[in-house]
């Protein structure tokens, strides 16, 4: 089953739903970051929250970033996405790799930890962006997203994310959906709901028995008049640019430019994201060197 995202309402507009079987891109990720098997489970989670949140935001410029660490052996997750369904992440510790938890499954609750916070940065072309932070509260990555919610934007949601790892730690099955109830929503429709979810097995059940995103919503919401609104394709994807690296580097300041010039040095930096190397040679420091004077 190729990626596919889908916006859907049910119960009349009640309940708001985002979902998506993100396989593809999520084996995209772990791949570029050669991560093991918690890990992978870690990122994995955390990019399919990215794709589902990204596609939230309102408007083409924005972007969403959301940060994890809780002090575990994953030593942070970061994932950035947009509206248009793409997102970017990394991985502190991608060789992190923990015994399975007390349910048989991959530990990303023990690997992210729980001494910490779960950051979610909103940027939506304002002089500041939004910053909505709460404690971790179990490192599921699912859990904690739907307590943001609730408490950071006042909006009572379920949060499912899966990634299903195969013995050759390619990606067997990723996905995810957020439901929201909005505002003066029909109490009986969100207890209905709650129970279905109760129900249900994880997401990657459905996914491997080659259920499409659209049938497993079905199952979900059966009877309660669900309505598919539009579909996007998620995708990993990086947007670093040589320009954008030499920015950064600029940014470390004449005085240091200076030295590593001046030692006949050259500098190799790497995007966090996609692993992608840029070299500088020592003449294109002396540039960047003479660009940053002249920027004075
Ligand atoms: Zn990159």
């Amino acid at each position: 089953m190729s990626d596919k995202l889908v916006r859907a309402i049910a119960s009349n507009g009640d309940i708001r739903i985002i979902a998506a079987i993100t396989t593809e891109l999520v084996n995209e990720g772990v791949k570029i970051h050669e991560c093991a098997p918690t890990a992978a489970a870690a990122l994995g989670r955390m990019l399919t929250a990215g794709t589902l949140m990204g596609a939230m935001l309102k408007s083409e410029k924005d972007s969403l970033t959301i940060q994890m660490s809780g002090g575990g052996e994953a030593k942070g997750v970061v994932v950035t996405a947009y509206p248009d369904a793409s997102v970017k992440g990394y991985i502190g510790n991608p060789k992190v790799d923990l015994p399975a938890n007390s349910k048989g499954k991959l530990d990303v609750g023990g690997a992210i930890g729980i001494n910490g916070k779960v950051t979610v940065i909103k940027d939506m072309g304002l002089r500041e962006p939004y910053v909505g932070q709460i404690p971790i509260y179990s490192g599921e990555v699912g859990d904690d997203l739907a307590y943001y919610f609730t408490v950071s934007e006042q909006t009572p949601s379920a949060v499912g994310l899966g990634v299903l790892v195969d013995t050759d730690l390619s990606i067997k099955a990723a996905g995810g959906f957020i439901i929201q109830m909005m505002p003066g929503a029909n109490e009986l429709a969100a207890d209905l709901v709650t129970y279905r979810l109760q129900d249900m097995k994880s997401v990657t059940d459905y996914i491997v028995q080659g259920m499409s995103i659209e049938e497993i919503l079905q199952f979900i919401f059966e009877d309660m008049d669900l309505k598919i609104l539009d579909n996007m394709t998620p995708k990993y994807q990086c947007d670093c640019t040589r320009d954008k690296v030499e920015r950064i580097f600029m940014s470390i300041g004449e005085k240091d430019l200076t030295e590593i010039y001046n030692e006949n040095k050259t500098e190799e930096l790497k995007c966090h994201f996609c692993n992608t190397r840029y070299e500088f040679t020592n003449e294109q420091i002396g540039e960047i060197l003479k660009k940053s004077e002249s920027d004075d």
